[in-house]
């Protein structure tokens, strides 16, 4: 097995999720005492947040390059970063390392695909959704026509997400919002929902909606444990 190198807490919420993920697909698939080898490198997310929101994205993308390089230091056999919104500078960290990175939407989009889904919502952070990293990357790479909520609804589901769900609040109205957020989206055509916020599996799953979702915590999670168990 190899050894997985997590840049987490961002939020430690969604970490916690991705090390539970990764060590029951591990006994899934090899059952005993077996779990997954891992080395996580958790940040202060007050500070990496106050970094975002000033928009200090050459600092951040150092930052990001400097932790990548210290999973690769400490034996990890490649990087998986835990949050939907810092593969912002994804590439740039790629090009700085010599092992390689699991991007996360290239994960979704094997799934979105294989589910036969072409025109897929995305909810997320307003950068996530407004930039072009992300959908970008689904366009060119995938050829997924990606739909985004209006102006009002992004803002709605950022705060939800910075507000609420990255310190561990659940509200019964944040869920709520994001069912009638779903449904608008699949009013203009949307035929699936990526969840490219990995704290927003932690507020709404897919028994709450008829869509389908893509939760790209546990495709991620799945998807790093399938790589680490791979024969080369
Ligand atoms: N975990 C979130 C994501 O997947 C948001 C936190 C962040 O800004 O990194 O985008």
């Amino acid at each position: 097995m190899k050894t997985i190198g997590l840049i987490g807490g961002m939020s430690w919420e969604s970490s916690a999720e991705y090390y539970r993920i990764m060590n029951e697909t591990v006994k899934e698939e090899l059952g005993g005492l077996h779990s997954v080898k891992c080395i996580l490198y958790s940040v202060d997310f007050e500070e990496i947040a106050a970094l975002q929101h000033k928009g200090e994205w050459i600092e951040l993308t150092k930052l990001m390059i400097d932790f990548a390089r210290r999973l690769e230091d400490a034996g990890a056999d490649f990087i998986v970063i835990t949050t939907n919104t810092m593969h912002k500078m994804a590439e740039e960290v790629q090009g700085n390392i010599h092992i390689p990175l699991l991007h996360i939407a290239d994960a979704t989009a094997e799934k979105i695909i294989e589910k036969g889904v072409h025109t897929p919502g995305l909810l997320g952070t307003k950068f996530t959704m407004e930039e072009d990293f992300y959908k970008g990357r689904l366009r060119e790479k995938y050829e997924l026509e990606v739909i985004v909520p209006t102006d009002t609804d992004r803002n709605a589901v950022d705060e939800i997400i910075y507000n609420e769900l990255c310190v561990g609040i659940i509200k019964q109205a944040s869920k709520e919002k994001f069912q009638e957020v779903i449904k608008e989206l699949v009013s203009r055509g949307a035929d699936g929902v990526i969840l490219g916020c990995t704290e927003i599996p932690l507020l709404i799953s897919q028994e709450d909606v008829d869509v389908p979702l893509f939760d790209t915590t546990a495709i991620h999670s799945r998807a790093a444990v399938e790589l680490a168990l791979r024969e080369e």
